[in-house]
């Protein structure tokens, strides 16, 4: 008899396989619909997965084919996780290298663009985050940077793309007032830098730098940094028709684009650390999770993605 594929985590938590691979199966039916050839293999994605398992019945992810799509609810998943964990690992590496200094959450905001605007508009973004972190007063006090962008669909259907960076600084930054940025100066900064002929929303919070969780903690902002570039809820709702315009608008728009961008110290270390695959030949089955750890392998589960019954079989 088959049983269904039970992987949690060392907390106990179930891991959401069967939910993101109920979405993903979704995502490729739209993508049929609007004939895009990859359809057949993004439906593929993670049909099979093959894990070593402990003595405790503990699972680990040893094999599996993703197809790496930008909208994959399941690969998105998968990069969420491994981004986060990565990025913590940077981020310890630069606090032991530079203990004082202190870390900010920026977020950069400007008005909703159309579908067909949506790619320029990205490209803009990133040209004017590249602007603002040069300018003196920025640029004085930066020891590295990690950003990440996030599009939200609105009611309207208009894409709210916005920019969340995590900025390392050094201490002075908070030491004097010719040092110190003030959100109205951040926002200031910003609709310069983006070239704005109104003032956009920019929200700066400044983090605790102790690698504990919690609120304005580090691994929050990291994890908010890392997180999915599109939500699946915002591709996957009750109307089909909205939702093919929506994934073509956002399939078209993110063509190219790339998800996180690191700068200074922060890039350095993940070159160091050799974390710096591109999207291309990133591995999502190692996620470089702690929680993966598991014991000695004992034997192989193999669990296989049944269309009609919704759930994955072992
Ligand atoms: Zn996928």
């Amino acid at each position: 008899m088959a049983k269904i594929l039970q992987d949690t985590t060392k907390s106990g938590k179930q891991r959401p396989w069967r939910e993101r691979k109920i979405e993903n199966v979704k995502y490729a039916d739209y993508l049929e619909m609007l004939h895009y050839r990859k359809a057949r293999r993004v439906k593929e994605c993670g049909e099979v997965l093959r894990f070593i398992a402990d003595d405790e019945g503990r699972l680990k992810l040893a094999q599996t084919w993703f197809c790496k799509s930008r909208l994959c609810p399941l690969c998105n998943w998968r990069r969420a996780m491994k981004q986060s964990n990565q990025l913590m690992q940077i981020l310890q590496v630069a606090v032991g290298r530079e203990p004082k200094g202190r870390f900010i959450f920026l977020t950069l905001t400007e008005e909703n663009a159309s579908g067909t605007e949506l790619k320029s508009r990205l490209r803009e973004m990133t040209r004017a985050f590249n602007r603002l972190i040069k300018y003196k007063k920025v640029a004085k006090n930066l020891l590295g940077f990690v950003r990440s962008t996030e599009i939200t669909v609105s009611a309207n259907e208009t894409y709210h793309q916005h920019m969340h960076v995590l900025l390392f600084v050094k201490s002075s930054y908070f030491a004097s007032s010719a040092n110190y940025l003030s959100q109205a100066e951040w926002t200031k900064l910003w609709q310069k830098a983006r070239k704005l002929d109104y003032m956009p929303i920019v929200h700066v919070e400044a983090i605790k730098s102790n690698l504990k969780k919690g609120k304005n903690s580090l691994l929050a902002s990291a994890q908010e940094t890392a997180k999915y570039q599109v939500k699946s809820k915002d591709i996957l709702t009750d109307n089909q028709e909205r939702d093919l315009r929506v994934v073509e608008d956002l399939e078209q728009g993110l063509a190219g684009s790339r998800m996180l961008g690191f700068g200074g110290l922060l890039r350095d270390i993940r070159k160091e650390l050799q974390l710096d695959a591109d999207e291309e030949n990133e591995n999502l089955i190692d996620t470089s999770g702690d929680d993966e750890e598991i014991g000695d392998k004992v034997r192989e589960v193999v669990a296989k993605w049944n269309f009609e019954r919704q759930n994955y079989f072992v």
